[in-house]
């Protein structure tokens, strides 16, 4: 999301009049759009603003815009501690920067702008077209938090649970495909809850999906990050119905144990968990997934780890982000006892082993295989180009053209590593004749 944030922040510079500076030494504004959800990233912001001065020494200094939660959650503690910091800004306030910008270019004065105005936000920013150009785009469609996991600083930093209206998201699709996507990626914290009340009539992500579905130059669909409790029965037979909604997906379970996840109050067990994915493969058998782990969360004992790794190999997950718990100021977890640091640490490998190991059998089992891949954009340097499998595996292709960028070919995988697939594009006998 925060990448979305940062293509609109652009967009709103570029509709006040100014270009993106490809120089970080050569530039007037400087925007530090930032993440809060670990520890570490506030400290982060400072040794980035550190590097600027040094930049900067002996020319004018750059106004300095800090964005995104970690503008939230530190605001004007953050404005005393640096003053090269010339305004903080939080993600649902950031449609007000043109509104600023005038004013800071007499660098008169500090901004603190951290209120939750997301419908404004939305509408301000719907006003102002979509510029991003990628084959692979993504959308917000939902933003916020209402489930307070215990852990978890989202539902203080991105706010309450706010759906955007279908029509807006339409028209920004219809941008994003002009512009030339062929896939669109709908985000959300909890992208599954997305409902949206238009004439009485509640649209659900299901009927969102099937609405984009019509438009023919998209061929691909996806969304994400999704709560294991919404994903509700009409969202699941969309992966039958749909041919455009791709058949991966990245669902967050967290742990494996069901005395950590009730103590998370993540609302689901892992049993349920686990009906939604069989549920899932019954319709589609073709559907992987991902998923997220918090290794290490305060309570967790050898049994509640092994639970996780169990969960791990009943599934399968296919590629997995995976964390040690961190503290987070003001969330109920943080006054419970932390677990040993090196328990935590030979957990998180011990995990990440194993993820690692299905995450290479299934690659290895793809040699030969003639995969759908999705030309996203050549390599730098390279004469090959980069695309994505229908379950969002990376590969590298060659034999590849330009011109294939934003198609879809038919690509014989010859090798494979830890994340991405290696292939050669299947020359059709027009081409080889040609
Ligand atoms: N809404 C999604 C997750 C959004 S946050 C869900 O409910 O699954 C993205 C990921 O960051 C989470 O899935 C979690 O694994 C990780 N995360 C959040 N808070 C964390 C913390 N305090 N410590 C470690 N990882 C955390
Ligand atoms: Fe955070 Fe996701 Fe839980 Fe919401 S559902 S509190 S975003 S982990």
């Amino acid at each position: 999301m925060n990448e979305y944030d940062s293509n609109r922040i652009a967009d709103l510079f570029k509709s006040s009049g100014y270009l993106q500076s490809l120089n970080i030494q050569d530039t007037n504004f400087y925007v530090l759009n930032t993440c809060h959800i670990r520890e570490k990233s506030t400290e982060k912001v400072y040794s980035d603003i550190g590097r600027l001065k040094k930049n900067y020494r002996n020319k004018s200094k750059p106004i300095v815009l800090v964005t995104g939660c970690v503008a939230q959650a530190e605001n004007e503690e953050m404005l005393k501690r640096e003053p090269y910091i010339d305004a903080v800004i939080g993600p649902q306030s950031y449609h007000d920067i043109p509104k600023i910008l005038k004013n800071l270019d007499k660098n008169t004065k500090k901004f603190n702008l951290t209120d939750f105005d997301v419908i404004e936000k939305f509408d301000k920013l719907n006003l102002v077209k979509n510029s991003n150009s990628n084959v692979s785009a993504f959308i917000t469609i939902q933003e916020g938090c209402d489930k307070f996991c215990n852990f978890c600083v989202v539902p203080y930093t991105r706010g309450a649970e706010y759906s955007r209206s279908p029509k807006d998201i339409i028209l920004e699709a219809n941008d994003l495909v002009k512009n030339g996507a062929r896939e669109i990626t709908l985000l959300g914290q909890n992208v599954n809850a997305y409902k949206f009340i238009d004439a009485k009539k509640e649209i659900r992500l299901s009927n969102l999906i099937n609405r984009l579905s019509k438009i023919e130059e998209l061929k691909r669909i996806r969304y994400t990050t999704s709560h294991p409790k919404d994903m509700t029965q009409d969202l699941i037979q969309c992966y039958k119905n749909s041919n455009k909604l791709m058949p991966f997906l990245h669902l967050p379970v967290q742990s494996g144990s069901d005395r950590i996840l009730n103590s998370m109050n993540r609302k689901h067990t892992s049993a349920e968990y686990l009906s939604t994915i069989n549920k899932l493969l019954k319709i589609n058998p073709e559907i992987k997934f991902s998923s997220d782990f918090i290794v290490g969360y305060p309570g967790e004992t050898e049994k509640d780890f092994n639970e996780t790794i169990s969960l791990i190999k009943k599934v399968n997950f296919i590629n997995s982000y995976s964390f040690i718990y961190s503290t987070r100021p003001g969330t109920p977890a943080s006054n419970l006892a932390m677990i040993d640091k090196e328990i935590q640490k030979k957990r998180l490998v011990v995990l990440q082993n194993l993820l690692r190991k299905i995450q290479m059998n299934k690659n290895k089992k793809e040699i030969g295989k003639i995969k759908e891949v999705l030309v996203e954009n050549r390599m730098k340097n390279r004469n090959q180009h980069f695309g994505r499998t229908r379950d969002l595996t990376p590969v590298i292709l060659s034999q590849s053209k330009d011109s294939d960028i934003g198609k879809i070919l038919d690509v014989k995988i010859e090798e494979c590593n830890q994340n991405s697939l290696f292939g050669r594009k299947k020359i059709v006998e027009s081409e080889a004749a040609a």
